[in-house]
């Protein structure tokens, strides 16, 4: 097994504050011909710079100086790109160039929203195609794909479910979520307006019908569950549990964003589910996380497709248009449509793979985790270990915690190897939680190297353990106080002081 090499150059970069020298330009072009205006004919009043607001410390580079320094900060970033990124819950996996350039054609890169459905034909029937693929793969009766981004889908979703509720003049105020849940469904479910009742799993680590009996009565309007839930584990009740709401009169939620462990597999739409939010910018090639455009597609049963966002897309022969005429809407989400490159993406992911590519990405997704977690299970604590895991495995660190060494102390250590850490200390059911992982996309090597690497790290607690609690030690900052970067974030540039060493 060949070893990973983590040696290089490593430049220390200033700040382009401290760079700059008084008059140090970039190129100045010469507009020739073309006749200068004065900015304030072009720029409103209001937006204009006053003469006595002066810009001191504004840096004054060279191009060859801001080119440099903005590649350099660039290379001190890790991505998806550059290595292994296990980071739970967050499928941070290697995404196809293809797909990349597709989104880019030009055809779809230079529509403006405004532009004539005569001329965005094209735009419409892949949007339309895209929600009827979704609908297929989730097994719901109707799909919007407006929502930015899942925590906003669940907004979408859950606004459905009350004004079901409204229009019917039935009120019911709670959302039940159990603890697994992904963090965003309990803040959801208060912005839309309904109490949240938590619930805890059962021992095996998912939701049971009894634990939902104790607290299931009439005021409960849905239920949001996360599946596969938050310790990678699939929640094998959900079907039970649905039919015991339904008969109360409520609707059922599901956090449908761990969709790499369930396509071509099975289909939330036959347990019993009603409303559902997916990730396009986790499952469906677009990378998550770094802030970037999101996609949060939500699939309703047909008694909820009155309530989904305006405009839809809908197709009247041969042609595709937006429709806004839906009384019963919950109204727009946004500008336009929702984020179309994500889509673009999306589309060409699922018609290049097909139906039996997209199972085998979630059997090859949940086997990689499974490789991990047996890789792992000697010698890191697994709470839940009665059946194999889904999409990703959680570990906690109550063996290295006898040795004082915590999760937060071997996630940094994993740096110093050249690894992006797991996700950490989520969920919070299990103490000191590592969220591993792995996606599809790694090879037999990646994973054996990391198990590698997990394993000795496991030494180190037990051998060396002040190696691991002041990690990381190769990287260019170190360990920083991040309860402090936290509370006290300073977001401005301040004079530069001087370096002690
Ligand atoms: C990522 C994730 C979300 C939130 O999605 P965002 O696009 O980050 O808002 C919600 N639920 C689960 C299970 C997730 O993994």
């Amino acid at each position: 097994m060949k070893e990973r090499a983590v040696k290089g150059l490593k430049i220390k970069e200033s700040l382009i504050f401290e760079r700059s020298a008084p008059d140090r330009r970039g190129i100045e072009p010469s507009y020739g011909a073309v006749p200068a205006i004065p900015p304030a004919d072009l720029i409103p009043k209001r937006f204009l710079r006053s003469p006595d607001d002066t810009m001191e410390g504004f840096p004054e580079v060279s191009e060859g100086d801001v080119v440099r320094h903005y590649t350099r900060l660039s290379q001190w970033n890790f991505g998806v790109d550059t290595g292994f990124y296990p980071l739970g819950s967050c499928t941070m996996k290697y995404n196809p160039r293809i797909n990349e350039s597709i989104a880019r054609l030009p055809g779809f890169k230079d529509l403006h929203p405004m532009q004539d459905e005569e001329y965005t034909q094209g735009a419409l029937r892949l949007m339309f195609e895209l929600a009827e693929d979704l609908s297929e793969i989730t097994g719901m009766g109707a799909m919007t794909l407006q929502p930015a981004a899942g925590a906003q889908g669940e907004l979408c979703g859950l606004l459905a479910i009350a004004a079901y509720f409204k229009e019917r003049g039935i009120n019911k105020k709670r959302v039940i979520i159990p603890d697994t849940a992904h963090g965003t469904n309990p803040a959801s479910a208060h912005i839309a307006g309904f109490d949240v009742t938590p619930v805890k799993v059962g021992p095996e680590g998912i939701l049971t019908l009894s634990s939902v009996l104790d607290v299931l009565d009439d005021d409960v309007a849905a239920i949001m569950l996360t599946n596969p839930n938050t310790l990678g584990l699939f929640e094998s009740h959900i079907k039970e549990i649905a039919d015991a709401l339904h008969e109360r009169g409520g609707l059922m939620y599901c956090d449908g964003a761990n969709l790499n462990a369930l396509m071509g597999i099975s289909r939330l739409g036959d347990m019993g589910v009603d409303v559902i939010h997916i990730n396009l910018h986790k499952t469906f090639s677009s990378p998550h996380g770094g802030g970037g455009p999101g996609s949060g597609p939500v699939g309703v049963i047909k008694a909820l497709e009155p309530y989904l966002p305006v405009p839809r897309i809908v197709k009247k022969g041969d042609t595709f248009a937006l429709d806004s005429e839906y009384p019963l809407s919950i109204g727009r989400l946004g500008a336009f449509y929702g984020n179309f490159a994500v889509m673009v993406r999306a589309y060409a992911y699922i018609r290049r793979l097909g139906p039996e590519g997209l199972k085998r990405v979630s059997e090859t997704a949940i086997l990689n985790a499974n490789y991990i977690r047996a890789g792992l299970k000697e010698r890191f604590e697994l709470p839940f270990d009665h059946v194999p895991c889904m999409h990703e495995c959680v570990f906690s660190d109550k063996r290295q915690n006898e040795h004082g060494v915590s999760t937060l102390d071997m996630a940094k250590r994993l740096m110093d190897y050249g690894y992006h850490p797991p996700t950490i200390y989520f969920p919070t059911v299990v103490h000191g939680a590592m969220m591993i992982e792995p996606t599809e996309t790694e090879s037999l090597e990646t994973l054996d190297n990391f198990i590698k690497t997990m394993i000795s790290i496991a030494d180190e607690a037990e051998s060396e353990p002040e190696i691991i609690k002041n990690a990381p030690h190769n990287t260019i900052v170190g360990r920083i106080d991040e309860a402090r970067a936290a509370r006290k974030p300073c977001l401005r540039w301040t004079e530069p002081k001087e370096e002690s060493s």
